[in-house]
């Protein structure tokens, strides 16, 4: 997942977080304002309670009193009468709710008043009635009966009026404490799920803290390998040699590429192999890798692009891969379709992931460098063969010729060794072109020196001296060597198949000229000449055979332009 998707999501979820906890937060609230009201009138409730049975107590009280004055006419028993009467009047006045509608049983409080009243009034009259007649005896003591009958009535609607206000305030705290537990139960939820939201945004914090710091020193190292990159190629663009190059490649891929082992394949086209042209890095994994290997024995070469495996699965190896198990990491160097190389990286981490992944783009970056930068190579070997091989023949050029001669003469005096120089001309040559055309004379000439050249060491040179002329030089032979050379050439050229390469043709031959420094011939600048009187002795005495200069000049008396074969052989 997208990092930037990640950070979204983390933020949306934190939100939601912070929405519910206030949503968790309101609701707590709300029921706590509930509690609170629901205290309140708990408390009234139960003040009521006390009140209605502390305005019963102060009725008995002004009863007991009025009984006394009743019973004695005794002024005296009036007091707790008047005191009864004036408790009454205060709790009246300090409680209105007390007979209030509000708190239910309306009709039950309604009544407790009126009796309340009537009784304050027959106490009234009751006093009036002793004040008047005396006290109270005989049958009118029935008006003290009949109020204690009154007074049970409302003892009993007080008891009622308790019990029911008692059974309210027990219902409302049943509801309260229900409310209360939800409250603290809604509270301790917010506050776990606010922790959780802080330990979570703790987390979401440090996880960008340290992304930010991974993608700042990934930016710094990109840079570091941007300006590594930028000084290869300018390195590369001054290196005047393979040899430089190569150095300049291993050089820097080492420092671009710092962890694992690598090496540079180069294709070599004449072999058709890709041969190790650099390594670096780690010398036991540098140990593994093969001297050349075939194109279709790389995998990133077959497919086109990077491969990257572990090379304890050998079924999916590349064939090229070996030594103890490890991951390795090939990438295809090509450009515009032309295969230049392949760029190998090896390392012992444990999963071919762990080893590359971080680095897959930076080797890919480098593959694309080296890619240009090889075939920049390429195309300036290819323009310096070109100035000084022959394009037809791919024999060296004239040029060549006149220095690598200098330069083999001063070794053959330095090291006292022999300098062998063989001319060797087409026989017919005009002949056959004007027969089968200079197209197919082309083909020939190249043929044929094709021919001497297998058949030459490392150390002699082969060069175009003019149209179907050739020079060869032959060191540190002597006569005899260098006659079996010659022989040797012009017998493999008459052997030539021509039918192969040109319908009707029969063979080509070659006429040679042989000359040896300092043997047969003292004078560096007369080499040349001397091979090529040879060679026109041996046009003379009927083509397709080989002849020496005769420097020991048998007959000094024969004028120095008039060659005389010494030795010559013939088919
Ligand atoms: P010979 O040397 O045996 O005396 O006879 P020749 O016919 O070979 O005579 P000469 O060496 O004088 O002629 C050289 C001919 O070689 C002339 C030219 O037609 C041919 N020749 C020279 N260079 C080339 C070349 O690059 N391609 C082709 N097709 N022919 C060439
Ligand atoms: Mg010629
Ligand atoms: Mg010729």
């Amino acid at each position: 997942m997208a990092p930037q998707h990640h950070s979204l999501r983390v933020v949306m979820a934190f939100l939601f977080g912070i929405l519910v906890l206030i949503a968790m937060a309101g609701l707590a609230l709300a029921l706590g304002i509930d509690v609170r009201r629901e205290n309140r009138t708990i408390q009234a409730l139960n003040l009521d309670a006390d009140r209605a049975q502390a305005a019963l107590l102060a009725l008995v009280d002004a009863e007991t009193g009025f009984r006394g004055f009743a019973l004695t006419g005794d002024e005296a028993y009036l007091q707790p009468y008047f005191q009864g009467l004036e408790r009454l009047s205060l709790i009246e006045s300090a409680s209105p709710l007390l007979f209030d509608s509000k708190l239910k049983a309306t009709g039950s409080i309604l009544r407790l008043a009126d009796m309340i009243q009537h009784r304050i009034l027959q106490f009234s009259w009751g006093i009036e009635n002793v004040r008047r007649n005396g006290p109270l005896i005989g049958d009118r003591l029935q008006v003290v009966i009949r109020g204690e009958e009154q007074m049970d009535s409302i003892r009993e609607l007080i008891g009622e009026i308790r019990a029911q206000r008692q059974g309210d305030a027990n219902e409302l705290s049943r509801k309260r404490d229900l409310r209360n537990i939800l409250a603290f139960g809604l509270v301790t939820a917010a506050g776990v799920m606010a922790i959780s939201l802080s330990i979570t945004q703790f987390f979401a914090f440090r996880l960008q803290i340290r992304r930010r710091a991974a993608s700042e020193s990934m930016l710094q190292l990109r840079g570091r390998e941007t300006e590594l990159a930028a000084d290869m190629v300018n390195a590369l663009q001054a290196a005047a040699t393979r040899e430089e190059t190569l150095t300049i490649i291993a050089d820097y891929s080492s420092q671009i590429m710092p962890g694992p082992t690598g090496a540079l394949y180069t294709y070599d086209n004449s072999l058709d192999q890709l041969v190790l042209s650099a390594a670096w890095g780690g010398a036991a994994l540098q140990s593994g890798l093969i001297p050349a290997f075939a194109p279709d024995e790389c995998w990133a070469l077959r497919r086109g692009e990077a491969y990257m495996a572990d090379s304890g699965r050998v079924s999916l190896n590349c064939h090229h891969v070996q030594g103890s198990p490890h991951q390795y990491l090939c990438l295809p160097i090509t450009a515009q379709g032309v295969v230049y190389g392949v760029l190998h990286f090896a390392s012992s981490a444990a999963t071919p992931e762990l080893a590359f992944s971080a680095t897959l783009d930076t080797a890919r970056g480098l593959a694309n460098r080296l890619s240009l930068a090889l075939a920049n190579l390429d195309l300036r070997e290819k323009l310096r063969s070109l100035s000084i091989r022959d394009p037809l023949t791919g024999l060296f050029n004239r040029r060549v010729l006149d220095e690598i001669l200098d330069r083999e003469v001063a070794r053959a005096d330095r090291v006292r060794s022999k300098l062998g120089v063989a001319m060797i001309d087409i026989d017919h040559f005009k002949t056959f072109n004007d027969q089968f055309g200079h197209k197919a004379g082309d083909v020939v000439l190249k043929a044929v020196c094709d021919q001497i050249v297998k058949l030459l060491r490392r150390t002699d040179l082969a060069c175009r001296y003019g149209g179907e002329e050739i020079v060869l030089l032959l060191p540190e032979v002597d006569l005899e060597s260098g006659m079996q050379v010659c022989e040797k050439l012009r017998s493999a050229v008459s052997e030539i198949a021509l039918g192969d390469l040109v319908t009707g043709a029969v063979n080509v031959t070659i006429s040679v000229g042989f000359s040896l420094y300092p043997d047969l011939c003292s004078d560096r600048s007369d080499l040349l000449a001397s091979a090529d009187r040879a060679l026109y002795w041996s046009k003379h005495n009927g083509r397709n055979q080989v002849t020496c200069w005769a420097a020991a000049r048998p007959n000094p008396s024969l004028p120095p332009a008039a060659p005389v074969p010494r030795i010559t052989t013939a088919a």
